[in-house]
């Protein structure tokens, strides 16, 4: 008698290991992304909220956000705004 005593085979949990911090720059990167003036804490220091410079680039918009605090930063390249461009009568 054979028995064939095979562990059954597992994949390898892969997990995405994303930091804590690096999901919260995410959140603030999509909530700065949809309304620039919104209050977000600094995910980095969270002593302070992040300000944001827009960049008008040719047609592209990259948007900077960063803490005045830590001076920690990061960068939405090619916002695309909701709003349409305002228009002068
Ligand atoms: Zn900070």
């Amino acid at each position: 008698m054979s028995e064939d005593n095979k562990a059954p085979e597992r994949a390898p949990e892969s997990k995405l290991e994303i930091s804590a911090e690096s999901q919260r720059w995410l959140k603030a990167g999509i909530a700065l992304g949809n309304d620039p003036k919104a209050l977000v804490l600094c995910p980095a220091c969270g002593k302070a909220n992040l300000e944001v410079i827009d960049a008008h680039a040719g047609g592209r918009l990259d948007r900077y956000i960063h803490c005045p605090s830590c001076k920690k930063y990061n960068v939405l390249t090619n916002v695309v705004s909701q709003k349409p461009p305002t228009k002068e009568p």
